[in-house]
Formats: C-alpha cells, sequence, structure tokens
C-alpha cells in the first residue's frame, strides 16, 4: 500500500480523537465500528468539533476543517474499512477478550506487513495480541486524554514486535505532531500510568492523613510541580536545580529523598472509611475538553497556526 490509509476500529471518544488527529497530518481515515450507524455519527461529531476548532483558531495541521472532513469516510463492514490500509489503530472497549477477537478477525483482512495497533491502557501487548498469528507486526499505541491536546503516546511493543513496526509508528505519530516514546519492553501501567498511580497514592495518603486539603494538593501539582513538568521532566529538573547538574544534585538530596521515600505509607484501598475525606470533595469543573481549550488559549494563544 502507498501509507495514506489509516483504519480506526471503534469510533468513541478515543477513536474520534485518533481520527481527527490522523487526519490533520493528511492521512484518509477510514473509521469502523461494530454497532451498525455508530461510525456515521462518530463523523457528525467529529466535524462539530473541526468547525469549533477551527473557528478558535486552534484546529492541528496545514488543512482547513473542511478539506479535513474530505478525508473520512465511515464503514460498518470490518473488511471494507481495512481495504487499502497500512496501519489500523484500534479503539475498542478496554476488554482483554474483545480486544483479542478484534485482532483475530482483522488479520483475515489485512496484508501481513499492515501495522496493528491498539490504544489500550491498561492492558500489555501480550494478551492483547495473543490470538495473532504475526505478532511481529503489533504493538500498542497508547495517548492520553483529550489526545488532541496532550501530544503523548507510549508505544510499547510485544515480545516479537519489529523494530521496524515501532520505528514507523513512531514516524507516523510524529508527523501528525504527536510526541511518541519508546517502551523498550512491555510492563504494567507502561511509564505514564505508573507515574501517575505514584503520584496519586501520595496525593490520596496526604488528604487521607489530614496533611492537606484535596483543593490544596491539586495546587501543589498544577501550580507547583505541573508548571516544571509541563516543560520539563523530573530527569531535567533535578539536573537544572544543583549547580552542576544532575550528579551534583544527587549528591546534595538523595539523602532527603529516600528518607521521604522511606516514610511513604502503604498502598491505599481508595474505599472505606478513610477515604470518605477524599472522596466528599465536590469539583466545580466537569468538563476535560473544555478545561483544555481554556487553558490552551490562556498560555498558548500566540503558538496557534493563524497567529504565526
Ligand atoms: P468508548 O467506550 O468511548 O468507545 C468504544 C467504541 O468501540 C464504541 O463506539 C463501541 O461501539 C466500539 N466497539 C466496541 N466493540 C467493538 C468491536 N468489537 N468492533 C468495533 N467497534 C467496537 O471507549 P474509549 O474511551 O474511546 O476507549 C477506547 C480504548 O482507548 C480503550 O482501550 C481505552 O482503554 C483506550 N484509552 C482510553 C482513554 C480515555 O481516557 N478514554 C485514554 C487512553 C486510551
Amino acid at each position: 500500500s502507498d501509507m495514506k490509509i489509516i483504519t480506526v476500529i471503534g469510533s468513541g471518544l478515543i477513536g474520534r480523537s485518533w481520527a481527527m488527529l490522523f487526519v490533520s497530518g493528511g492521512y484518509n481515515v477510514k473509521i469502523y465500528d461494530n454497532q451498525p450507524g455508530q461510525s456515521t455519527k462518530a463523523i457528525t461529531e467529529i466535524k462539530k468539533q473541526l468547525v469549533e476548532l477551527e473557528e478558535a483558531h486552534m484546529l492541528r495541521g496545514e488543512l482547513s476543517a473542511a478539506q479535513q472532513l474530505a478525508l473520512l469516510s465511515s464503514y460498518d463492514d470490518l473488511s471494507q474499512a481495512l481495504d487499502g490500509a497500512f496501519f489500523v489503530q484500534e479503539c475498542v472497549f478496554e476488554q482483554l477478550e474483545v480486544k483479542q477477537s478484534i485482532f483475530h478477525d482483522m488479520e483475515r483482512f489485512v496484508g501481513k506487513d499492515v501495522i496493528l495497533s491498539s490504544s489500550t491502557s491498561c492492558l500489555v501487548p501480550s494478551k492483547v495480541f495473543s490470538k495473532v498469528q504475526n505478532r511481529s507486526r503489533c504493538l500498542v499505541s497508547h495517548p492520553v486524554n483529550p489526545p488532541y491536546y496532550v501530544k503523548l503516546v507510549e508505544l510499547v511493543p510485544h515480545p516479537e514486535t519489529a523494530a521496524a513496526v515501532m520505528d514507523t509508528t513512531h514516524a507516523l505519530m510524529t508527523k501528525v505532531g504527536q510526541a511518541p516514546v519508546l517502551l523498550k519492553k512491555e510492563i504494567d501501567g507502561f511509564a505514564l500510568n505508573r507515574v501517575q498511580a505514584a503520584i496519586i497514592a501520595e496525593s490520596w495518603r496526604l488528604v487521607q492523613d489530614g496533611v492537606i486539603s484535596v483543593k490544596d494538593i491539586d495546587l501543589v501539582m498544577s501550580e507547583g510541580l505541573g508548571m516544571r513538568y509541563a516543560f520539563i521532566g523530573p530527569m531535567e529538573t533535578m539536573h537544572l536545580n544543583a549547580p552542576k547538574g544532575l550528579e551534583d544534585y544527587m549528591s546534595r538530596y538523595s539523602e532527603n529523598i529516600t528518607r521521604i521515600l522511606s516514610s511513604f505509607g502503604p498502598v491505599p484501598d481508595f474505599c472505606g472509611e478513610a477515604a470518605k475525606s477524599v472522596i466528599n470533595v465536590k469539583f466545580s469543573v466537569c468538563d476535560f475538553q473544555k478545561v483544555f481549550q481554556f487553558w490552551f488559549k490562556e498560555h498558548f494563544s500566540t503558538l496557534t497556526r493563524e497567529a504565526v
């Protein structure tokens, strides 16, 4: 194939996001869903979003909303949806059996070089692809919600995944403006969710132990650590935080860090009496997309395509 057509399997929140990203990079995107009519509805929803983004000057890519929309098509038939694709991004329910069976079905309709990629957040590749025969073309490409604003994609190989498949996927993600990272082997939670779990656990313990309020622990991230981490990672932060870099940082602070780490409590169970002080808090904001749109407009308005 000529590497122009991508098939998106499953047209929920994440399937629609992938479709929007791939058309922003100029690819033809064929959307399939096993609920009849669902993929057509998805295109209607995407159209609405593309028009809104264009009006807000936040549309990604070089093409207009109308041009991007013209690259989309919807299918209720799996074999038609897969015809001509060089890359398939699966976005069905997060259930192992559902994923295993859709990949098994897909393999009947695609050539052996077609890359099969899963959006799974919590399942490891060796489980997801266990019913696929040619697993060297399989990987997980894990996006972060909302993917149109958060660019990270974790690329996670099956033990048998070919290096060329990782490379092609890395290039594709880069081309559509995402920020891919490579995991060298599979691990439960990949990288992002493992780091996130550590942050959740300690934040939860601090509130539960009466050290700080829910509102204030959120501020510790959004006005503190998060401000650094939005631009530079923990390693580079340490490097910049000591006059002579990372080694210097560790010679000054590693004792502190080790002492604090060994004072961490057990893994919280996130329920029961103790959790009530955390769970009963009311939040005023309830729409993820809107928060990101607002935040981007506030902070990055000068970086949008129209303004450059
Ligand atoms: P969703 O429930 O919004 O959408 C799933 C879609 O898949 C539905 O439209 C459903 O009709 C369709 N579907 C189900 N079984 C199918 C099948 N056999 N064939 C074709 N279509 C089928 O779910 P979502 O939030 O879009 O999540 C999709 C995947 O992306 C999951 O694996 C999830 O873990 C992963 N993911 C989600 C997020 C997130 O924040 N929502 C983030 C990263 C990754």
